[in-house]
């Protein structure tokens, strides 16, 4: 159903550019490709194929010049951003955490800020 050579850089046979393994043009690269240097394709339509083994394998190429950083969050990241959320969400008077942030200028939740507000103070006793 392919033939033996999948060169078509024009893309006539196939629809897209296609080359064959290892003779895609510079400037083209497969998503592993694009990886490999911290690169993904974004939102970019795919710029090319490269056919193998007989046409039986495809990898789609991208265009370089149009890959966007990676921006995928490591555990650590991950782990360091949870414990950020909890610390915004957690009041330090009395412990509890809440599903939203605490408001800043207060630096405790509602409950705790309200009690210190109405209740009187230590020396006012
Ligand atoms: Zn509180």
């Amino acid at each position: 159903m392919y033939l033996a050579r999948f060169d078509d850089p024009a893309g006539v046979r196939f629809g897209v550019p296609t080359f064959n393994y290892r003779h895609a043009p510079a400037g083209l690269a497969t998503r592993r490709q694009l990886a490999a240097k911290g690169l993904t394709p974004g939102r970019q339509p795919i710029a090319g194929q490269i056919l193998w083994r007989r046409g039986k394998r495809v990898a789609y190429l991208y265009r370089e010049d149009r890959a966007v950083p990676k921006r995928e969050a490591t555990d650590a990241q991950l782990a360091a951003l949870l414990k950020a959320w909890a610390a915004l969400s957690t009041c330090p008077t009395c412990g509890r955490e809440y599903p939203y942030y605490l408001p800043r200028r207060f630096g405790e939740c509602a409950d705790c800020h309200e009690t210190a507000a109405t209740a009187p103070t230590e020396g006012s006793r």
